[in-house]
C-alpha cells in the first residue's frame, strides 16, 4: 500500500463501506488505519451545523490528535415531509446515538399519514480529507429515493431498510454491497474525493 490514512469513524457499518469503496476505486493505493489503533482517543463532538462542517471537524481533529492524514464523513438522511430532518442528527434522531431500529421506527411513525407521492428523501454524505499540515478537501454525494412503509432487507446499516432508491422496487438493505456503492451518497462522495486525496497524499512525500 502506498499511503496510510486514518479512518476517523467508530461506526462499524461505515468502516466496512469505506474500505470496500476505496479499495474498488484505487486498488492497493490506500491503507486505512482504524481508530481501534487509538483506543484512548475520545469521540469528536459533532458541533457543526452542516454535514460539511461536521465532516471537517472529525477529519481535522483526528488528524491533529494522531499526526496522520485522516479521512472522515458526515452523512445522514433528509426527508422531504419532515422539512429535511433528521439531517445532521440522523445518528441520534431517536435520542440514542446509533440506535438504528429506534431511528427507523421514529421515521415510520412520523410518516404514517404521508402518502406515497410525498415520501421523497435523500441520503447525503460529505467526505473530508485532512492532512497534518492543515490542508483539507471535501466532496459531497447524494442518493435520491423514497421512504418505505415498513423495513425491508437485512444488508447495510442505519436507515437502509426503510430507504428505496429512486427507480428501484427494493430497499437499500436488499441491494448487494456493490450495487449500493455504485449508487450511494458515500460511493459518489468517495469517488469524487479519491483523486484529490491521492494527489494531496503524494504531495506529502
Ligand atoms: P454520522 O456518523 O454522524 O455521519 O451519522 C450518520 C448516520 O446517518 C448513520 O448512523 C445512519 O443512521 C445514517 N446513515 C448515513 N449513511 C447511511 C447509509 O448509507 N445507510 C443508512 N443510514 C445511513
Amino acid at each position: 500500500m502506498k499511503h496510510k490514512l486514518l479512518l476517523a469513524t467508530r461506526n462499524h457499518g461505515k468502516v466496512i463501506e469505506f474500505q470496500r469503496i476505496l479499495e474498488a476505486i484505487a486498488p492497493g493505493e490506500i491503507k486505512l488505519i482504524s481508530l481501534d489503533s487509538f483506543p484512548n482517543l475520545g469521540d469528536v463532538e459533532e458541533t457543526g451545523s452542516s454535514f460539511q462542517e461536521n465532516a471537517l471537524l472529525k477529519a481535522t481533529q483526528m488528524s491533529k490528535a494522531t499526526g496522520l492524514a485522516a479521512i472522515a464523513d458526515d452523512s445522514g438522511i433528509c426527508i422531504d415531509a419532515l422539512g429535511g430532518a433528521p439531517g445532521i442528527y440522523s445518528a441520534r434522531w431517536a435520542g440514542v446515538h446509533g440506535n438504528d431500529q429506534a431511528n427507523n421506527e421514529k421515521v415510520l411513525d412520523q410518516l404514517k399519514d404521508v402518502t406515497a407521492e410525498e415520501r421523497g428523501a435523500h441520503f447525503t454524505c460529505v467526505a473530508a480529507l485532512a492532512l497534518p499540515d492543515g490542508r483539507t478537501h471535501t466532496e459531497e454525494g447524494r442518493f435520491l429515493g423514497e421512504i418505505l412503509n415498513s423495513p425491508m432487507g437485512e444488508n447495510g446499516f442505519g436507515y437502509d431498510p426503510i430507504f428505496k432508491p429512486r427507480g428501484f422496487e427494493i430497499s437499500c438493505a436488499q441491494m448487494s454491497p456493490e450495487q449500493k456503492d455504485s449508487l450511494s451518497h458515500r460511493g459518489k462522495a468517495l469517488r469524487a474525493l479519491a483523486p484529490h486525496a491521492i494527489e494531496l497524499l503524494n504531495s506529502l512525500r
